[in-house]
């Protein structure tokens, strides 16, 4: 099996099985993004994706329990190619745990609960969603395709189908400007979307993005360090989802944290005090990544 590079998956599915159904991100517009730029989006044909299910079934069926479906929003596929994907995996890997993938609120939205819910049943159990941002200025400044009240239907359809959310929020998207509201917002949708996974990654400019060219032009500013650490605490002690487990153990983060929210609120804004105050280090610049 050959992937069209590059391939992209969350920290989280680091052993699974990738499987990759679409090639790109069918939006592809978001400011700061560059993973999919070089790729024009397009749905793998049905038979080589299930190919690929069959040849790694033949393989290591025995050995797969988790499948996570590439690349940037796969949820866009209809159900006519979704249904035969989730059974092949149910067929080719009998200890298969879960089907996760990355999907936009916009793809969640073109779908009905009655979709959402076939598509739970037949083994998709969990989407990985990035808002990023709860500011509305913000989200329309980074392109996200979506606002609030989108996030907020779209997490809702979810929790109705059944299917485990997993949101992220990207530290410093609101520029120095937005940097407060961008926070609190970003707070507000957390509890809004009450997602069962909840993560924080920390924005890096890249050169050849729209974000890359206005901060060039200095029209974008990032918060320092200290600034990102400030938006992670008014995130932390402002967000109240029901019982979300919260990581900021993404690469391009400079201070993994993680806990229970709202349970250990106090225990991890205690500690980004303490890396505010220098008695905790952080992570070098270059031991940072994408
Ligand atoms: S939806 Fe995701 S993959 Fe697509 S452009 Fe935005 S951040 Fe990148």
């Amino acid at each position: 099996m050959r992937y069209v590079e590059p391939v992209f998956r969350p920290p989280s599915e680091a052993h699974s099985f990738i499987l990759q159904a679409t090639i790109g991100c069918s939006w592809n517009h978001c400011t700061y993004c560059d993973m999919y730029r070089s790729k024009q989006f397009s749905v793998r044909p049905l038979d080589a994706i299930l190919a690929d299910v069959h040849e790694t079934a033949a393989g290591w069926g025995e050995h797969i329990r988790k499948v996570f479906v590439a690349d940037g929003d796969p949820l866009v596929m209809e159900l006519d190619h979704w249904l035969p994907i989730l059974e092949a995996c149910r067929e080719g890997f009998p200890h298969l745990r879960r089907v996760s993938t990355y999907a936009t609120a916009r793809n969640i939205l073109d779908k009905t609960v009655t979709e959402l819910r076939r598509l739970r049943e037949e083994g998709l159990s969990l989407l990985y969603i990035g808002p990023e941002s709860g500011d509305d200025i913000t989200s329309k400044r980074i392109a996200k395709g979506a606002d609030f009240a989108d996030h907020v239907e779209a997490a809702r359809r979810c929790h109705a189908a059944g299917i485990t959310l997993s949101a992220i929020f990207l530290t410093g998207a609101g520029g120095i400007e937005r940097s407060r509201e961008h926070a609190a917002g970003s707070a507000r949708l957390a509890t809004a979307m009450n997602p069962r996974y909840l993560s924080l990654l920390t924005l890096t400019v890249l050169p050849d993005t729209p974000m890359g060219k206005l901060l060039e032009r200095g029209r974008f500013r990032l918060p320092d360090v200290a600034g990102l650490l400030e938006e992670i605490r008014i995130f932390v002690d402002k967000a109240r989802p029901e019982a979300a487990i919260f990581r900021t153990n993404h690469a391009s983060n400079y201070l993994p944290l993680e806990g229970r929210l709202p349970r250990d609120r106090e225990r991890i804004v205690a500690t980004i005090d303490a890396a505010l105050s220098g008695r905790i280090p952080l992570k070098p610049e270059h031991h940072r990544g994408l």
